[in-house]
């Protein structure tokens, strides 16, 4: 099962990229973790991403491309769901040639609906453990009174000023990728917003009809 999931940022992409992952066994594929990793181990795709990261702004296609490529490939070219990636028309047509070459087109892209009063919402409270990655939202889900506080981190992207810069980023260029998957007949759209568990049965429903010979649980 190939599927990719684009939305703007804070549409709880990474949320249902993992329960994805968890419920058919596919490998979750974020570009946004894969860069913040290279960036913390300094590897030279990291030092060169950095800033732009910090600054909420996208990192040079061919930077992301090699990233996302080797992940694909260490997947074996199947069962993944990608998460923030492609994020330009140059990324989404490498993918598609790349996918054509090593196994065969996406099954699905889920675009993801949420209006952004609810995205600054989201991000502006949303909190994570240094070390495992957790998502909190400071109202939602807050951090459970028995995690050291000094491990709960904000990400320099889910500042005010940064978030603004990612829903522009987001609208002048990847909001096209939308309409080159929508040609191509593979865009499905979601209802993002309410609790995440509703969104997730959302998603399997529209899954489910898709013959996927390769997924593996239900
Ligand atoms: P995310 O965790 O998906 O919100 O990504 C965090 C940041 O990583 C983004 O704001 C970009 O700076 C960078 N990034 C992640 N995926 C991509 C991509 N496909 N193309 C360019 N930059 C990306």
């Amino acid at each position: 099962m190939r599927i990719a999931l684009f939305g703007p940022p804070g549409a709880g992409k990474g949320t249902q990229a993992s329960l994805l992952a968890e419920r058919w066994g596919l490998r979750h594929i974020s570009t946004g973790n894969l860069l913040r990793e290279a960036i913390r181990s300094e590897t030279p795709i990291g030092q060169k991403a950095a800033h732009y990261v910090r600054a909420g702004q996208l990192v040079p296609d061919e930077l992301v491309r090699e990233l996302a490529e080797e992940a694909i490939a260490d997947a074996g070219y199947d069962d993944f769901v990608l998460d923030g990636y492609p994020r330009t028309v140059q990324q989404a047509t490498w993918l598609t040639d790349f996918l054509r070459r090593h196994a065969g087109p996406l099954h699905a892209v889920l675009v993801f609906r949420i209006p952004d009063g609810v995205i600054v919402d989201r991000l502006s409270k949303r909190r994570i453990h240094k070390e495992t990655g957790e998502n909190f939202h400071l109202d939602h889900k807050p951090p459970p009174p028995d995690v050291d506080p000094d491990l709960i981190i904000q990400r320099r992207d889910d500042r005010p000023e940064a978030i603004q810069r990612r829903l522009e980023v987001y609208r002048e260029e990847t909001q096209p990728v939308e309409a080159y998957y929508r040609e191509r007949g593979q865009l499905i759209e979601v209802d993002a917003v309410g609790d995440f568990t509703d969104v997730h049965q959302r998603i399997v429903d529209i899954l489910k009809p898709i013959p996927l010979p390769t997924r593996q649980k239900t």
